[in-house]
């Protein structure tokens, strides 16, 4: 990762200049308004004497190496191509300069001049270096003249530069290396001669020292406009683009990246380094030479700040990482085998390999036990790079002693970058962490001693969601979970409902950006984006397919996923295993995982021990935190032994309102009227809804049950068992008498009838009606209240109490919401 920085010779300033250097990029000089707004720009600045350094116009160096390659490869539609920008570029330079023939005639001859060079390559017929560089700066030799004969046609006292004349360069391993005596001799003699106060030099081209046309690599103007403000003796430069400054990750991967008010030239350096487009890597040697202030600012928003670099700014307020850059198309390059372990000089022979085979280093990594060696090359280069290595090391192969020389692709270099990371423990936990939530695999990982930029290796595949988790980690971006919800029934309802009311005060306040993205009904899905997720209902289409669900709300670009099970299906449950799996959070109110078999049961909790969360609080005593509870006294050092409560809130609703003087058929009726019992209120009745809560219980506590272990006593008469729910309903009354009967009993010794679900000392599990004294604090709820009481070896005596509203849509939706609260917590949100 090392960076040779030739060093700009510091030429003594002509007298009375002091030039402010711009440079221009190609997205700033678009068409004939940008040129504009860039002619306004250089306008309103302070200061005489302006040095403005140009790209071409957006996409035409892209365009001409194009042009080049298809000439080479006899694709005749190059001559469209080159008609097309040919005409782009007659079209700009006559709207702002007239349409005279001697103020555009020049284009002409430039462009009859290129048709002539590819027709010359077409004939080759082979890549011919020189034409091609030739060929590829062409573009900043016209975007250069079209604004210098602006802002001569503006009445300025302008000259061209054109670099070719100026700049000598070399090829080295690095890059471009300037020949600064040349060029500054050259320079000043070509100064001598155009005193104009505003120059427009071309970016990008150069001439080598045998007089060749050349270039100095993609984004190469950015390094164009640093070495021309060193030769000009520039007091500050700026680069100008398109986003308020240097932005803290890449805005096209991170869309939340938020522009950086200032960083250190190291800072820059290494977000440039490692791929922050906005700054090419090699700008900044010939002005932290000079310690010229840098900007990057906007040319679409000239009043915006932008990006100050310049000598460490230390700013306690600023996250200790600055911004995040990631290098794609790499490959990792392994080493392995136990000969290696205490042989000095192997990293040297591996790496000198790889040097004489030209195969440039980006990362390398290496464990203390010197077992392996792994280092990441650009993926164009694994080839050489693995053949070179094998060839170094055939002896230590053949032998065993070096185990294996393996290379794989599709690797991204994922940098996070500041000076304030230095000395500061946590941040690469913080890294490693954020990676780990999201499921992202770190294949390799390096931290250079200056402790400024911490890499890691990930799969190409995961770099977005990688970079936008580790965006959030620091702070910079708010925490995102992209939200699948399954079966939209009361709770599911109400939950959407509540996430849309609570979602701008969490983003406000806590950074946390809830994306409900998928809505399944048993027979309908809604796939989309959250903005749109309050009118799912009107978008669904037809369809009950889980898988594409599952992959929609795993996007690629998210870095969390949750699904979101309000069904009371076991068909969506049998799915938690294999989501929690692919790294899927689980919240849910459904009890059939919790007290389903036991064997999917393990599964399920197996799945989720490693990364993705699983949580069911909803799933007994709806809102209240019962689970939590529970868990929370075992998870001290607790001992549960005996658990009993009323836990179906229908249930209790039912009871206490029995007195005898209303038939108890009335009150199911009733109570299915206000939506207190399920659709079929044989599910509440049968007891099963409630053995299901007291298995889920048990299960919490160590108790392996089983729903059949439970003993239950239902209070729907077996000739109705089987039944449609209407006709059990309208044949109900039959069984009023039985009721009645039980309740008389009950009250001739004083008590009270309840629906009760308990596990005793000896693990007996058992839901059925019981005769509780009056007294007794089962006797005295309110409406649909749940209670639970936990006898443990704590509470032995007094047992702990949980008790509150235990049924409805709204507070169950409230224990779901609470657990994605938790699960967003646990992947970093704060809460
Ligand atoms: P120009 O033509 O102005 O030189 P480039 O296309 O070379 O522009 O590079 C600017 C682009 O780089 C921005 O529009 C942005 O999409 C991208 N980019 C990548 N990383 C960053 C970053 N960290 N900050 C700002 N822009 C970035
Ligand atoms: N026009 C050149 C390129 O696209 C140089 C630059 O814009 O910086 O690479
Ligand atoms: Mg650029």
């Amino acid at each position: 990762m090392s960076r040779s920085a030739p060093v700009a010779p510091v030429a003594p300033p002509m007298a009375g200049e002091a030039f402010a250097a711009h440079k221009f990029g190609g997205s700033s000089l678009a068409d004939a308004a940008c040129f504009r707004r860039v002619a306004a720009i250089v306008e309103a600045q302070a200061g005489p004497c302006q040095l403005v350094v140009v790209s071409a116009m957006r996409g035409t160096t892209d365009a001409l190496i194009a042009l080049a390659n298809d000439a080479i490869d006899a694709r005749g539609s190059w001559r469209d191509d080159h008609a097309r920008l040919r005409e782009r570029h007659l079209v700009t330079a006559q709207e702002l300069l007239g349409g005279s023939a001697a103020a555009i005639g020049w284009l002409d001859a430039e462009f009859a001049r290129l048709a002539h060079l590819l027709d010359a390559l077409a004939v080759l017929g082979t890549p011919n270096r020189e034409a091609i560089d030739a060929i590829q700066g062409l573009g900043e030799v016209w975007s250069s003249r079209i604004l210098a004969d602006l802002f001569i046609a503006q009445g300025r006292a302008c000259a061209r530069l054109d670099a070719r004349e100026v700049l000598r360069i070399g090829h080295g391993e690095l890059g471009a290396v300037i020949d600064w005596d040349t060029s500054t001799a050259n320079y000043t003699a070509w100064r001598a001669q155009h005193a104009q106060p505003w120059l427009v030099v071309t970016g990008f081209v150069a001439r080598t020292r045998e007089g060749r046309d050349t270039v100095l690599g993609r984004n190469g103007s950015d390094y164009s406009a640093a070495i021309f403000a060193a030769l000009a003796d520039a007091r500050e430069l700026t680069l100008w683009g398109d986003t308020d400054g240097v932005l803290s990750a890449d805005p096209r991967l991170v869309p939340d990246a938020i522009p950086l008010a200032a960083l250190s030239y190291d800072e820059a350096c290494e977000l440039a380094y490692f791929g922050a487009k906005v700054i090419h890597p090699q700008t900044l040697t010939p002005v932290i030479a000079r310690g010229l202030p840098v900007r990057i600012r906007n040319t679409f928003r000239p009043a915006h700040a932008g990006t100050a670099i310049g000598r460490p700014a230390t700013d306690a307020a600023q996250s200790p990482v600055k911004g995040l850059s990631a290098v794609q198309g790499l490959a990792v390059l392994t080493l392995e085998g136990a000969g290696m372990i205490g042989v000095p000089g192997t990293a040297e022979r591996a790496f000198g390999a790889l040097h004489a085979a030209s195969v440039s280093v980006v990362m390398i990594s290496q464990g203390s036990s010197e077992h392996s060696i792994c280092c990441i090359v650009r993926e164009a280069d694994a080839a050489r790079a693995e053949h070179a290595l094998r060839r170094a090391f055939v002896a230590e192969l053949a032998r065993g002693e070096i185990a294996s020389v393996a290379v794989a692709g599709g690797i991204s270099v994922l940098a996070a970058v500041g000076d304030g990371m230095a000395g500061q423990p946590g941040i690469a936990a913080r890294l490693f962490g954020a990676l780990a939530r999201c499921g992202v695999n770190i294949r390799a990982i390096a931290q250079g001693a200056s402790e400024r930029n911490i890499s890691v290796a990930v799969d190409s595949a995961d770099v977005a969601r990688a970079l936008r988790a580790a965006h959030s980690a620091f702070w910079l971006s708010p925490q995102t979970l992209s939200i699948g919800l399954v079966g939209p029934g009361k709770v599911g309802a109400a939950l959407l409902a509540q996430i849309e009311a609570a979602r701008p005060r969490l983003l406000r306040d806590h950074q946390l950006d809830l994306r409900v993205r998928a809505v399944a009904t048993s027979r309908h899905q809604w796939l989309g984006e959250a903005d749109d997720a309050a009118a799912w209902a009107e978008h669904a289409h037809a369809g009950d397919d889980l898988d594409t669900l599952t992959r929609h709300v795993q996007a690629e670009h998210l870095p969390h996923s949750i699904i979101i099970d309000c069904s009371a299906n076991d068909a969506v449950a049998e799915r938690y295993a294999s989501w929690l799996a692919a790294g899927i959070h689980v919240v849910t109110p459904n009890k059939h995982a919790g007290a389903g078999p036991q064997a999917r049961w393990r599964q399920i909790r197996n799945a989720s021990a490693n990364g993705a969360r699983f949580r069911y609080e909803a799933t007994v005593g709806a809102g209240l935190p019962v689970i939590s509870t529970l868990r929370d006294l075992l998870d001290t050092g607790d001992e549960l032994l005996a658990v009993e409560g009323i836990l179906s809130g229908t249930l209790a609703w039912l009871f206490n309102r029995y007195d005898g003087s209303v038939p108890f058929s009335t009150l199911v009726h009733e109570a299915h009227a206000l939506g207190y019992t399920e659709p079929d209120p044989r599910d509440d009745l049968s007891g099963t809804d409630v053995a299901r809560k007291l298995v889920i219980l048990a299960r919490e506590a160590g108790v392996g049950l089983e729903l059949g272990d439970v003993a239950v006593e239902s209070l729907v008469p077996a000739s109705l068992r089987t039944s449609s729910a209407e006709e059990f309903m309208r044949r109900l009354s039959e069984f009023d008498a039985a009721i009645a009967e039980r309740h008389a009993h009950a009250q001739a010794k004083g008590c009270v009838v309840r629906y009760v679900a308990k596990l005793d000392r000896e693990r007996r599990a058992s839901v059925g009606l019981a005769e509780l004294p009056h007294d007794h604090a089962f006797a005295h709820l309110r409406l649909t209240d749940n209670i639970v009481q936990f006898s443990t070896r704590r509470y032995r005596d007094n047992p702990l109490v949980v008790q509150g509203p235990g049924a409805g849509p709204e507070v169950t939706a409230a224990g779901v919401f609470a657990d994605l609260l938790r699960v967003a917590a646990s992947v970093g949100a704060r809460l």
